[in-house]
């Protein structure tokens, strides 16, 4: 049986560079299908899951940029970046049996499927994993904007966002032994205190539709699953 859960449709959000595992760039295969046995085991609980992966252990735009790459073509290479690791975790996913469509926002129709709104809606209702893929389609948007954009649309219950951490600390916990969790901040707070969660503009679309977030450890095993039936430590935003 296990631990339950009242979560319905979710949505996780990941950074890239948690696929990376100990390496300094791309993809680590033992990471990815570690991850993936994750996002199994909450499948597995009868939650509709939606998918958002970053692209910053392959391409940042802004890194680019910074090297004299033209803005927008460097952030299309991001977004482009994100297709290649949502198709990892796609391959990772249907290699332990969940049906997954990789849903992308800029057509690729070779790739993946392009974004039609009620058709992903479908897919979640028969029980597949829907990655989305290529941000919000736009350079000057993050991942995170798009994961909350996406889960917005899909009318997910919360973004759950995967980080090394289990939640938001007043500083920096890796460096501080002091460092204080919070159990729930306001999006305005972390607009406010500019707490590292997500970009000030997916914080503001999430505080406009009402969608939490919720900030917890993905490095820990079970952690997806426990944090769905309200066990474990992590951060509330909302
Ligand atoms: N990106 C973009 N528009 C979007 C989403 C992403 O231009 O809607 C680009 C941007 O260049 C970004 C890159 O894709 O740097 C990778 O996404 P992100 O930095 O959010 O990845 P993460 O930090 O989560 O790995």
């Amino acid at each position: 049986e296990g631990p339950q859960t009242t979560y319905k449709r979710v949505m996780l959000k990941i950074s890239g560079e948690a696929l990376m595992g100990d390496g300094q760039y791309g993809l680590n295969p033992p990471t990815v299908e570690r991850i993936a046995q994750e996002v199994k085991s909450v499948h597995d609980m009868g939650v509709e899951i939606c998918m958002v992966i970053g692209g910053g252990n392959i391409f940042r735009g802004l890194q680019g940029s910074a090297q004299g790459m033209e803005r927008t073509t460097a952030d299309y290479m991001g977004m482009l970046a994100t297709v290649m690791n949502a198709l990892a975790m796609q391959s990772a996913l249907e290699t332990i049996g969940v049906y997954t469509r990789v849903i992308s926002a800029i057509p690729m129709d070779q790739v993946c499927e392009p974004y039609i709104r009620r058709r992903a809606v479908r897919h979640l209702e028969k029980a597949r994993v829907c990655i989305f893929a290529a941000g919000t389609g736009n350079p000057y948007f993050t991942t995170d904007t798009a994961a909350t954009l996406r889960a917005s649309e899909m009318t997910c219950q919360a973004i759950f966002k995967g980080t090394k951490v289990d939640g938001i600390y007043d500083k920096d916990p890796e460096l501080h032994d002091d460092a204080v969790r919070y159990d729930h901040v306001s999006y305005d707070e972390v607009l406010q205190k500019n707490l590292k969660v997500m970009d000030a503009s997916a914080i503001a679309l999430a505080r406009d539709n009402s969608l939490p977030i919720i900030v917890f450890s993905l490095d820990e095993p079970g952690g997806f699953k426990g944090i769905l039936a309200g066990e474990g430590t992590y951060t509330k935003v909302g």
